[in-house]
């Protein structure tokens, strides 16, 4: 997939700079989400940890990126699909952990059917979070 990120910066009228551009292409990069711990350790050495928090959090207030906590309590970050915009997400995916290697992948071909909330309950997240091996792992172990 190819992707522009100044256009993405632009289109949410967010100034192109270096340290937005740099975390954008590493998480699209990878093929599960990115934790914060490996976004602190394989950033641009130039960025330091109070403009990563920053640059994230204003990703993910705009729909670029959504936060994905997993079994460890950890911060995950991935690109978030073409639907989301600012303060309105709609990554109602699961979320497979992996308990081996402790990747976290998004799960966007793998929809579950649409519920209802009791009444005088209003959700506003959804947390779906599936724990297991993954392909990867499996086939490690074959
Ligand atoms: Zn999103
Ligand atoms: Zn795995
Ligand atoms: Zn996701």
């Amino acid at each position: 997939m190819e992707q522009n990120f100044q256009n993405i910066l632009q289109q949410n009228q967010l100034k192109v700079t270096a340290t937005r551009l740099s975390v954008l292409e590493l998480i699209a990069s990878r093929n599960a989400a990115t934790s914060q711990p490996y976004l602190e350790k394989n950033i641009n050495k130039e960025i330091d940890r109070v403009t990563l928090y920053r640059t994230l959090r204003t990703f993910e207030e705009k729909g670029i990126l959504h936060k994905v906590i997993d079994l460890n309590g950890t911060a995950n970050y991935a690109m978030c699909s073409d639907n989301c915009t600012a303060g309105h997400h709609h990554d109602e995916h699961f979320h497979f952990n992996c308990t081996q290697c402790h990747q976290l992948y998004c799960m966007n071909d793998f929809h579950f059917p649409p519920f209802q909330m009791p009444a005088g309950f209003k959700s506003q997240s959804i947390n779906l979070l599936i724990s297991g091996t993954c392909a990867q792992c499996n086939k490690m172990d074959n």
